[in-house]
This record gives C-alpha cells, sequence and structure tokens, in this order.
C-alpha cells in the first residue's frame, strides 16, 4: 500500500471548504422541550390528509419511487407553467446545488446580494467558484447598481431571495427584470413566498431563459422534514439539471404527500393567512418596545436590529435559550452581533416570544429560575447530566 494520505485523493478545495452549518437544527432536536423559533420552520404540522398520503406510501415501501410526474404536473399547473420547466428536488437545497453545480467550477464568479441565506456562497466554495457578495444598502434594499457593476466575464450565476431571508423584504419585478437584463442565469430563492403576499416569479420564466425560481414545500405547507423543493425554469436548463440530478432523490412518500398538499390550496391559504396575521401581531409587539427596530417580512420571520438596546443579539439569545426559547442571531449572515431573527411560532409561541423577549432586551429578570451557566458546566435539561460540547448552544444559535 502507498503512504500517500487519504485526504490527498480529494479534489483540490474539499477539505477546506466549510459546508453549509445546520448546527443548529441539531441542537434543537437533540432538545425538544425548546420553543424551536430559530430556524423558520412552519409551526403547523401536515394536515390529515398528507399524513394518510404519507402513510399510504410506506405500505408500499419496498419498490423504488416513481419519478413524480404527478406531482410535476400539479406543481406546475399551481404555477401557470408547463411541467417541462419544473424539476423536482430533494428540499430546495437540492435543487440550488443541483443549479450551482450545472453551472459553477475553479475560476468562475457568483455574485450573490448579501446578507442572505448562506447555502448560495457555500455551494459556489464547495464547487470552486469565486462568490462575490454584494451588500444590501444600510436600509436593507436590494442593490441593483452594485450587483450589476459586480457581474463580468466570468459570472456563470447570480443569486437573489424574494422574500430575503433574514431580511424578509422581496424584490420588484421591475428591480428583477433589470437583474434579468444581464443576462446571466440567475436564480431567485423564493422558499418563503406562501407565508405572505410577495409577487411570484414563476410567470417571467416564459420570456427570460436566464431565470430560474426555486420553491420549496418546507415553509407554509410545513413539510419540511419531508424534503420537497422544486425549480421553475426553461425547458433546456431544466433539462440539463435532470441530468445531474440524483435519480430517485425523491421518497415516495414525500412525493405522495406532497401530491396531496397540492390538492388542497385551501388549506394552503389557512396556512399563509395564520402566518401573516401572527407576523403582524408580532411585529406590533415589538414595534412598542423600546430600542428595536423590527423590518417589515414576507417570510415567516422577522430580522430584528437590536442595537438601541445596548444589548448584542448572542446576550438576548442567550437570555433566551435560558427561558427555553431558541432564537437565532444573525452573524452568519454579516450582520455583526447587532441582529436577532426570530420566527413566527404557534399562537402560545409568539405570547412567550414576546414576553421573554421584552425582558431580555430590558435585561431581565430572568424567569423561571436561571439554569447553571451556559458556558462551563452546563447541565442537559432532559438527562441531568452535564452537557457535552455538542450541547453547548452558544456556537450552535450565533450565526
Ligand atoms: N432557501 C432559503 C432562503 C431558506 O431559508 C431555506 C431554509 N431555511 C431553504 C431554501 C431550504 O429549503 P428546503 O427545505 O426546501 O431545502
Amino acid at each position: 500500500m502507498s503512504d500517500t494520505p487519504i485526504a490527498q485523493f480529494l479534489r483540490p478545495g474539499i477539505a477546506s471548504a466549510s459546508p453549509y452549518d445546520a448546527r443548529h437544527h441539531d441542537f434543537a432536536w437533540r432538545h425538544r422541550e425548546l420553543d424551536r423559533l430559530m430556524s423558520n420552520e412552519c409551526p403547523l404540522p401536515p394536515s390529515r390528509s398528507v399524513i394518510a398520503a404519507a402513510t399510504a406510501a410506506l405500505e408500499i415501501a419496498n419498490f423504488y419511487p416513481n419519478s413524480g410526474e404527478d406531482l410535476r404536473a400539479a406543481i406546475a399547473a399551481f404555477n401557470g407553467v408547463e411541467p417541462s420547466s419544473v424539476i423536482l428536488g430533494n428540499g430546495s437545497t437540492e435543487v440550488l446545488d443541483v443549479v450551482t453545480r450545472s453551472f459553477v467550477g475553479p475560476g468562475d464568479e457568483v455574485v450573490i446580494s448579501v446578507p442572505t441565506y448562506a447555502f448560495f456562497e457555500s455551494q459556489t466554495r464547495l464547487y470552486g467558484g469565486e462568490p462575490l457578495l454584494v451588500p444590501m444598502t444600510d436600509d436593507f434594499r436590494f442593490d441593483v447598481p452594485a450587483i450589476l457593476a459586480a457581474v463580468n466575464v466570468r459570472t456563470k450565476v447570480i443569486f437573489l431571495c424574494s422574500p430575503n431571508n433574514p431580511t424578509g423584504n422581496s424584490w420588484t419585478g421591475a428591480e428583477l427584470e433589470a437583474v434579468l437584463a444581464a443576462g446571466v442565469p440567475t436564480v431567485v430563492d423564493q422558499a418563503y413566498l406562501e407565508c405572505g403576499d410577495a409577487p411570484s416569479f414563476a410567470a417571467l420564466v416564459a420570456a427570460h431563459p436566464n431565470l430560474i425560481v426555486t420553491r420549496t414545500m418546507s415553509k407554509a405547507f410545513g413539510l419540511a422534514a419531508l424534503r420537497l423543493g422544486y425549480g421553475i425554469a426553461s425547458p433546456v436548463l431544466v433539462d440539463a439539471f435532470l441530468r445531474l440530478r440524483i435519480p430517485f432523490s425523491l421518497s415516495l412518500v414525500a412525493l405522495r404527500a406532497g401530491l396531496a398538499a397540492m390538492e388542497h390550496p385551501e388549506e394552503l391559504e389557512e396556512r399563509r393567512a395564520f402566518i401573516t396575521a401572527e407576523r403582524r401581531r408580532v411585529m406590533a409587539a415589538l414595534l412598542e418596545m423600546p430600542g428595536l427596530k423590527p423590518f417589515p417580512s414576507e417570510g415567516n420571520f422577522i430580522l430584528i436590529d437590536v442595537s438601541g438596546t445596548g444589548r448584542t443579539s448572542g446576550d438576548i439569545v442567550d437570555f433566551a435559550r435560558r427561558e427555553n426559547m431558541l432564537l437565532r442571531a444573525m452573524t452568519a449572515h454579516r450582520l455583526r452581533d447587532a441582529f436577532v431573527r426570530v420566527t413566527i411560532g404557534t399562537v402560545d409561541q409568539n405570547d412567550r416570544f414576546i414576553d421573554v423577549f421584552g425582558r431580555a432586551i430590558a435585561g431581565g429578570p430572568q424567569a423561571p429560575a436561571p439554569e447553571p451557566a451556559l458556558t462551563g458546566g452546563a447541565m442537559n435539561r432532559l438527562t441531568g447530566r452535564a452537557a457535552t460540547e455538542k450541547d453547548r448552544p452558544a456556537a450552535a444559535l450565533r450565526g
């Protein structure tokens, strides 16, 4: 056997690449007692008909799944496009990954409007591309001239997000068309579209062969664990993307559940109405609190500038954690230590959030009795045993 270290067989860049950081999810799964208002999940579980369809699919799980032509057709009809313009994915992350792999290799550049979903940048780097991060304006508007100025002959993709995670605002059709005019493949991630009233850009695909819209059933549809997303693009691109997607990447359970969800658009509207009403209620409460700047959002989350309170995002996230509530400090989105993001939860969770957040920005009082210090010697609330390094929330929740 040769003495070559095994890592040297890896493609250049892989050993040094930092993948999308999902530690906050794992932390929440280890601590089911916590209110998980940190990762923009839907607080509403799937409906009975969706659960029934998923359960029925389990009965025939000995077979490989089909390719989901029925779900593809239902999604196409839902969006007013042809089925040949739709690609299903194992979550929209699979679609985003396939899109990045299709266009980006070593030496290529990718323009990303930031702050935004970190996956665009992590996948770009993983495939050897160079991300050019274009900051939004100081008041979190999309900087179209700066995005266009960043485009050059090496640019292979532009990533946009509407409504944008974490700022919550959405692109206008006119802003998007200005970017599309550059002629570069442009992804608009619309994961949060069904959480509010932002415009869908699906219909623009017919006139713009460089537009790729991604969507998901993880958010308003409430099917995050099933991993069901899709992309809408010109049939030429969809055909190329399908070559790169792993065969059978969507389970039969997901395909059948997704189809059942698509059969009840009125349930989606109820979900949208619930999220919208609760987002407005939480927003109104935040606007009453001194020193806060919450940003209007069309997603199932609100970004809050806490710099006027004299507390850092880390202080507030740690305070909430001691009250069994997970929030997200947005340092990963280059937002320093001044921004906290909260996901809209159930009515009870939102009530609790308003109470906890109000006390957190005032610096207390803490209720119930605080846990042992979080750094060093923390206890695992479920087992009563000393927490391991993995149980320390700070790293997982800060950004
Ligand atoms: N896009 C954005 C903007 C997101 O915030 C997320 C997840 N938080 C995703 C995509 C991932 O969605 P999916 O579950 O469809 O992979």
